[in-house]
C-alpha cells in the first residue's frame, strides 16, 4: 500500500493528495489500491517479510485494471503495459544501484520464512529502517516476476489460474510457496520448461540485484526501444524549448 491510500474490504479511503496530478497517475493509483482488495486484504502475506505478495500483485494487476478502466483495445493495452514496464525497469535499475544488497531480496528469511521464534515473536528485518519505506524493490521485482510468469505460461492461462487461486485462498494468509506450488501444479510440465519452485526462489525471491529472467520477458526489449524513442523525443522538444526561451530573453534585453 502506498502511504497516500488505505484500503479495507469493500472500502477504499483516499487522501486528497491521491486525486491530484494527471488523470493517468490518479487512475493507476486507484487501480493499485483496488487490487489490494484481493492481494493485501482478501489474501495477505503470512510473514511480513514477504511484502511482495501484496505489492507485487497489486502492481501487476493495476495495469490490467487501468487498461479496462480506459476501455483500451488489446493492442493499446499491450503498448501501455510495455511502456509502464519500461519505466519500472528504469526505476528498478536505479533502486538496485542505490540500495544495500540485503534490502533487495524479496524472501530474505529463506526457509525460515513464516517461522516464529521460541518466544513466539517473529522478527521483521529492516521493519524500522526509514530507507525501506521509500524503496519500491518489492513492488518492482514482484511485478516483474508475475509478468515473467504470465508471459512464460501465456496470459490467458495465468489469469485463469489467478482466479482459481483467489477463490481457493480467499480469507487466508499465504507464503510465496503456496502461490508458486499451486501455480506449477496447475500447469502441464511441457508448458513450463525449467520452472520450479526452487528455481523461482533462487533466481527471483532470494537473490539481490536484477533477476536474469527479466531479460527473457518477451516485449521488454521492444518496450525499452519504445521508451528510448519517447525520451529522445522529449529531450529534443526540451532543447527546442530552451532555444526559444534564450531567443526570447535575447530579444527582451
Ligand atoms: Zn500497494
Amino acid at each position: 500500500m502506498s502511504g497516500m491510500l488505505f484500503t479495507c474490504p469493500h472500502i477504499v479511503f483516499l487522501s486528497q493528495s491521491t486525486l491530484t496530478g494527471m488523470s493517468q497517475l490518479c487512475g493507476t493509483r486507484l487501480c493499485h489500491e483496488i487490487a489490494h482488495a484481493w492481494f493485501g486484504l482478501a489474501i495477505a502475506a503470512r510473514d511480513w517479510t514477504e511484502e511482495w505478495l501484496s505489492e507485487g500483485f497489486a502492481t501487476h494487476l493495476e495495469d490490467v485494471f487501468w487498461a479496462k478502466a480506459q476501455q483500451l483495445a488489446p493492442h493499446e493495452a499491450r503498448e501501455q503495459q510495455k511502456l509502464r514496464a519500461c519505466l519500472r525497469w528504469h526505476r528498478l535499475q536505479d533502486e538496485v544501484q542505490n540500495s544495500p544488497e540485503e534490502m533487495q531480496v524479496l524472501r530474505p528469511n529463506k526457509e525460515k520464512t513464516g517461522h516464529v521464534s521460541d518466544s513466539g515473536s517473529s522478527v521483521i528485518r529492516h521493519g524500522l529502517n526509514p530507507e525501506k519505506v521509500f524503496m519500491q524493490v518489492h513492488y518492482l521485482k514482484g511485478y516483474f516476476l508475475l509478468q515473467f510468469l504470465a508471459k512464460t505460461l501465456g496470459e490467458d492461462t495465468y489469469f485463469s489460474f489467478l482466479r482459481k487461486f483467489v477463490h481457493t485462498f480467499h480469507g487466508q494468509l499465504i507464503l510465496s510457496q503456496d502461490f508458486l506450488q499451486m501455480l506449477l501444479e496447475n500447469i502441464p510440465e511441457e508448458k513450463r520448461p525449467e520452472l520450479s519452485v526452487g528455481n523461482i526462489f533462487r533466481d527471483w525471491l532470494e537473490s539481490s540485484g536484477i533477476p536474469q529472467g527479466i531479460f527473457l520477458t518477451q516485449g521488454l526489449s521492444t518496450g525499452l526501444q519504445h521508451c528510448r524513442q519517447i525520451l529522445n523525443h522529449l529531450s529534443h522538444r526540451r532543447s527546442l524549448l530552451l532555444r526559444d526561451i534564450s531567443k526570447y530573453k535575447d530579444r527582451s534585453t
